[in-house]
């Protein structure tokens, strides 16, 4: 349920509407708007009767919210989210590029491919220090020491650092050292990780799981929106089907869903649906054509000695090459009028304006 208050009401009339809220045992949490205030009723288990709240001072209307998820939900928010990793805006009309390899593997590796990748427009960098591997005899990543390597990073490059936590465990060391903490495809449904992200002040880059649905992604979200954590960036990364042409089939239809029934931003990542370095500039020109608001993609500076995910990781002179296609493509893209505000978003409700 969304209390929506009129364009005039009073911060004690939203004031009122919470406690009224709070005294049937509901979580009121307000949303504020450009014109006017919602305030949305959550951990409510039954229905909520919308006459115990459309009669209080200052409200326009109570609307029943159909989605089973709510905060990441355009019903309870109908501006886009835009997140902000220092300079750089996810979601804010602009795409952003996400680069680097698979893993950390020593400070030459990292710094030779983070200076290739900004020179060509990177604008964040990624790397795992911890590394989720199939397999327990593959690399798993520095652990500790790559964290420290991703900080030196930063620190002569300027970009900003994506990398992934595995657990809520190496939760506060992972989120200490990046500027976007990175929750994995198998890790989507880790619920006390999710728990532990919602509590962070970092934004959080969530991937789809490689069998979940677009509902269950949003469900994932929801955790971490939950927590107090409003910084979330969705990633499609590819699922599981019974081709085997690629590592996995890139779903580009989660965008526009995704758009029209969430408020985050999301982007795409090429590199882990194709596993083969050949697919990742053509899926990189249909993820900007299908309007997502940016791409994280695999970088080596020497992919043929990768520790890991070598076969799709692109040599920096691809990248550079990729750069430049998108960059020309997305002016194009948005010359041609694209707008998912239009297409997809505008069918959340219009009183959350
Ligand atoms: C990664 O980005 O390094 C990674 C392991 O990706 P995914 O979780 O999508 O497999
Ligand atoms: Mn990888």
């Amino acid at each position: 349920m969304l209390i929506v208050m009129r364009r005039n009401a009073t911060a004690e009339q939203t004031g009122a509407v919470m406690a009224a809220i709070e005294a049937r045992g509901f979580t009121a949490r307000p949303i504020p708007g450009g014109e006017r205030t919602a305030v949305g009723i959550l951990h409510n288990e039954g229905p909520v009767d919308p006459s115990w709240f459309a009669g209080l001072a200052g409200v326009k209307e109570a609307i029943a919210v159909t989605r089973p998820y709510k905060l990441v939900s355009r019903e309870f928010q109908l501006a886009d989210t835009v997140v902000r990793v220092g300079p750089v805006a996810i979601g804010n009309g602009r795409l952003i590029l996400i680069a680097g390899p698979c893993a950390v593997e020593s400070e030459d590796q990292a710094l030779a491919t983070a200076h290739a990748v900004r020179s060509a427009g990177a604008h964040l960098f990624r790397a795992g220090a911890f590394k989720p591997r199939t397999s327990p005899y593959a690399f798993q990543g520095l652990g500790e020491k790559g964290l420290r390597i991703l900080e030196k990073v930063r620190s002569e490059t300027g970009l900003g650092i994506v990398t992934e936590a595995l657990d809520h465990v190496i939760f506060d060391a992972v989120e200490a050292a990046a500027d976007v903490v990175q929750i994995g495809a198998r890790n989507m449904q880790n619920f006390s990780l999710l728990r532990r992200a919602g509590r962070s002040r970092k934004p959080i880059l969530l991937k789809r799981g490689m069998s979940s649905t677009v509902e269950e992604w949003l469900m994932a979200a929801e955790y971490i929106l939950e927590g107090g954590n409003p910084n979330v960036i969705l990633c499609e990364r590819g699922i599981r089907t019974f081709a085997h042409h690629s590592r996995n089939t890139l779903d580009l239809s989660a965008v526009p869903v995704v758009q029209r029934e969430s408020h985050l931003p999301i982007i795409i990542d090429p590199s882990h649906a194709a596993g083969l370095r050949n697919q990742v500039l053509p899926l990189s020109r249909a993820a900007v054509s299908v309007g997502a608001h940016g791409l994280m993609i695999e970088v080596h500076h020497d992919p043929d000695k990768a520790l890991s995910d070598g076969s799709q990781s692109l040599y920096p002179a691809q990248f550079q090459e990729l750069c430049r296609q998108i960059g020309a493509l997305y002016e194009l893209v948005r010359a041609a009028g694209a707008d998912h505000t239009k297409e997809g978003a505008a069918h959340g409700t219009e009183t959350v304006s």
